[in-house]
């Protein structure tokens, strides 16, 4: 059975950003305004270091359902949970931890699946305030990493998808 990882977070964290890296393509559509990914996107985990298939799961996020549509987007990524055998948590080290994050979590832990926090957009971030806001989450696998300057992607793979 191929392992299937999902990633989950509020719009705009970088979730889009991080598969892209991952699956070192630009599949995924990347955007400065919220809410541009709607349906699951799947792609294959690409990493010389990897000699195996891995399955990424790129979703909307779960913190919009105010109208139909957006409704049916947290729908789609709460199947994609379901589908999945890792969670990777994105949260945005810029904006730091956001209310609707502990309602992110609670969603999260009822799936009981093994889950990573990865607090993406570290670039240029020289206060450390922010970062330690998101261990009030309770996760206790954290990584650091700038999606859109490649940096913690690869030991990513290496710290947690090898061995896992
Ligand atoms: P999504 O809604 O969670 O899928 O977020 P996107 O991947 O679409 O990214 C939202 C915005 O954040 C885009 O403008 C990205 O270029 C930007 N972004 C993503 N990762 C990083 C990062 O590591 N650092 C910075 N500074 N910006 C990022
Ligand atoms: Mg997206």
């Amino acid at each position: 059975m191929t392992p299937i990882i999902v990633l989950i977070g509020r719009t705009n964290v970088g979730k889009s950003t991080i598969f892209n890296c991952l699956t070192k393509s630009r599949n995924a559509l990347v955007a400065n305004h919220p809410g541009v990914t709607r349906d699951r996107q799947y792609g294959y985990c690409k990493s010389e270091d990897l000699n195996r298939k891995i399955i990424l799961i790129d979703t909307a996020g779960l913190d919009i359902k105010s109208n139909e549509i957006e409704k049916k987007a947290y729908e789609q990524t709460l199947i994609a949970i379901q589908e999945s055998h890792l969670i990777l948590f994105i949260v945005d080290a810029r904006d730091g931890l956001m209310p609707q994050e502990f309602e992110i979590s609670k969603k999260i832990r009822q799936y009981e699946k093994k889950t990573i926090l990865i607090i993406n957009k570290i670039d240029g971030i020289n206060n450390t305030f922010n970062i330690n806001e998101f261990y009030s989450l309770g996760f206790n696998k954290i990584h650091k990493v700038s999606a859109s300057h490649n940096q913690g992607i690869n030991t990513l793979i290496i710290k947690y998808f090898i061995p896992w």
